[in-house]
């Protein structure tokens, strides 16, 4: 057997981006801040590009962290109504009680474990093929149902369903109206008044 050495890079981007709303309720625009901080990683085998490696985990943390950036959006509703614009719902469901789908995750991978096990007992003496099979089919059930489970409340998710006085007060924590960023960015741009 031949052994294998490598050598793993990580890097690590972080930004941040102006995001411009316009609300598809109200119609009123605003703008929020988002941040983001990527990894990228790069393997070198055996030692041999371990330049080639670094460059690799840079360039992919810079193009996910520009990715991210560009087409990622956080839930902040708008200032005005309250309302959480498509993009947003679609990412609060897709991040609504992730750990059920890695719950799920982890008894599949039992699921596989344990029919493993019952594929060795068959070479071996067989006592308990009938267990580890029906502990595999079990984990197997329970791992689908669990995800299957998630995707169903994730779909029946409203996020705009809650009182959108609560809304707005989330909206208010970090975003301004287009208006107001506007004139703080003429007011950046003018630099300190002279007396
Ligand atoms: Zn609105």
């Amino acid at each position: 057997m031949i052994p294998v050495i490598q050598k793993n890079y990580t890097c690590t981007a972080s930004g941040e981006v102006f995001k411009f709303v316009e609300c598809e309720n109200c119609r009123f625009k605003y703008v929020y801040r988002m941040k983001r901080t990527v990894r990228g990683e790069g393997t070198s085998f055996y030692l041999l590009d371990n330049a080639g490696a670094e460059n690799r985990a840079r360039s992919r943390a810079e193009s996910e962290l520009h990715n991210q950036l560009i087409h990622d959006c956080d839930p902040i509703p708008c200032l005005k109504c309250g309302w959480y614009q498509a993009n947003m719902q679609a990412k609060i469901r897709s991040e609504y009680r992730l750990w059920i789908f890695w719950t799920g995750i982890g008894f599949l991978i039992a699921m596989v474990a344990f029919a493993l096990m019952a594929y060795t007992e068959s070479y071996g003496q067989k006592k308990l093929i009938t267990e580890f099979f029906s502990a595999s089919v079990a984990c197997g059930f329970v791992g689908i149902a669990a995800i299957l489970l998630r995707k169903l409340q994730a779909f029946r998710l409203h996020p705009n369903s809650t009182p959108a006085k609560d809304r707005i007060v989330i909206g208010k924590w970090n975003p301004q109206s287009l208006d107001d960023f506007e004139n703080a960015q003429k007011i950046a741009a003018s630099g300190p008044e002279q007396n």
